[in-house]
C-alpha cells in the first residue's frame, strides 16, 4: 500500500488544479446541505425549485407538511422519488425527535443541533430508514460543520487504482484512509470530497480512466490503471 501521507498531496494537487474554493462547497443553509444528503448535490436546484414552486418556504416543517406523493413529485429529479421520499420523511421525523418536538422545526438552521455529541449524532443518524453511512457523514459535514469525511464512489475507485484499497474495501476503511492522512479541517474535507467528485467524472472514470492527462498521473507510481 502507498503511503498515507500521499492523500493529503493528492488533495493539495487537486487545490492547485481546480482552485481551492471549487462551486458547490457551501449549501444556502444546513437544511439545504441536509436535503442534499438525501437527493444529491447535482439534482438538489431542481427539487429546491419544486419545493419553492407549491412551498411559500422551506424548512424541515414546511417539507414535512407536504403530503408524500407531492413530496415525492418534488424529488422526482432525483430519481426513485417515492423511496427518497420516505427516506427524506424519515430524517425530518429524526429531526423533529432530537429537537423533541412533535413536527420537525420551522427553522432551517438546525441550530438546536449544535453542542450535541457528534459521535451519537452519528449512531442515530445510522438508524434512520434509508440513510447509509455516505448519506449521514454528508449531513455531518455539510449541514453541520462536523469534522467526518463522507467517502464517495470517486474516493473508493481513484484508493483502488492506486493500491491503497483492495477490491473488497468497505466504505469504514476509505474514510479511515482519508481521517488519518488529512488534518481534521472540515473545509478541506468538504474541498477534498468536491475536488475528488469532478476528477471521477473528468478523468477517473468507471470505465476508460483517463491516466495520461490526469492531475493525480505523477502518483501512478503505485499501480497501472484498470
Ligand atoms: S491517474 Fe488514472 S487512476 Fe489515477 S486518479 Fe487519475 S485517472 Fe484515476
Amino acid at each position: 500500500m502507498p503511503a498515507l501521507a500521499a492523500l493529503e498531496d493528492y488533495c493539495k494537487t487537486l487545490d492547485r488544479y481546480y482552485g481551492p474554493a471549487p462551486a458547490g462547497a457551501d449549501f444556502a443553509s444546513p437544511f439545504a446541505a441536509a436535503l442534499a444528503a438525501v437527493v444529491g448535490r447535482d439534482v438538489l436546484d431542481k427539487v429546491l425549485q419544486n419545493l419553492a414552486a407549491v412551498l411559500p418556504d422551506i424548512t424541515p416543517a414546511s417539507v414535512w407538511s407536504l403530503p408524500p406523493a407531492r413530496l415525492a413529485e418534488a424529488l422526482r429529479p432525483a430519481g426513485f422519488a417515492p423511496a427518497r421520499a420516505k427516506r427524506l420523511r424519515a430524517l425530518l421525523a429524526w429531526l423533529a425527535g432530537q429537537a423533541a418536538t412533535e413536527t420537525p422545526p420551522a427553522s432551517s438552521s438546525l441550530e438546536f443541533l449544535n453542542g450535541a455529541s457528534p459521535a451519537r449524532l452519528r449512531d442515530s443518524l445510522l438508524e434512520v430508514r434509508g440513510l447509509g453511512p455516505e448519506s449521514v457523514d454528508f449531513f455531518l459535514l455539510h449541514a453541520l460543520d462536523l469534522p467526518f469525511f463522507a467517502a464517495s464512489a470517486q474516493a473508493y475507485r481513484l484508493l483502488r487504482r492506486h493500491g491503497f484499497v483492495g477490491a473488497e474495501a468497505e466504505y469504514s476503511e476509505i474514510q479511515d484512509l482519508f481521517r488519518n492522512a488529512l488534518p481534521e479541517d472540515t473545509a478541506l474535507y468538504r474541498r477534498c470530497r468536491l475536488h475528488l467528485e469532478r476528477l471521477g467524472a473528468e478523468f477517473c472514470r468507471k470505465a476508460a480512466p483517463r491516466c495520461a492527462t490526469c492531475p493525480l498521473k505523477a502518483y501512478m507510481e503505485y499501480e497501472p490503471c484498470d
